[in-house]
């Protein structure tokens, strides 16, 4: 199947050996990565995936992961476009990227466009927060 995160590039040559648990080699990926996860309701890949510093880092998994569930359960993700993806100049480990994600909720249609931050730890890049645009 064409891979979840709109990239054209089939599932098992995009995102899905990073679901499988290849580390992602850039924040882009990882981004791309986690929209794909949302769309296929892969919970715990989210969870992995965030920082512990991030605001809706929650503590108590099966909390996290049933919240989670229930917004993918409800949710379509119609579109991701890469705006932009900023690795940061004097430091490896960070990097931005601004997207627009395309989506559909309880047949309300949204688009939101976020400026991301990422930031590698033990070779694994992980989300670190958002700000909308
Ligand atoms: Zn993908």
């Amino acid at each position: 199947m064409p891979c979840p995160c709109h990239s054209t590039i089939m599932y098992h040559k995009c995102c899905q050996p990073f679901h499988k648990g290849e580390p992602a080699p850039d924040a882009l990926k990882l981004m791309r990565s986690r929209y794909a996860a949302y769309a296929l309701g892969l919970s715990d890949y989210i969870m992995d995936t965030t920082h512990p510093d991030n605001p809706h880092y929650e503590a108590d998994r099966n909390k996290w992961r049933s919240d989670l569930d229930q917004f993918a359960a409800r949710s379509h993700f119609d579109g991701l476009r890469i705006r932009e993806f900023s690795p940061d100049p004097k430091d490896p480990d960070r990097a931005e990227v601004t997207f627009t994600a395309h989506m559909r909720q309880d047949s309300q249609i949204a688009a939101m466009t976020e400026v991301s931050s990422f930031v590698r730890q033990k070779g694994r890049w992980l989300y670190r927060d958002g700000r909308f645009i």
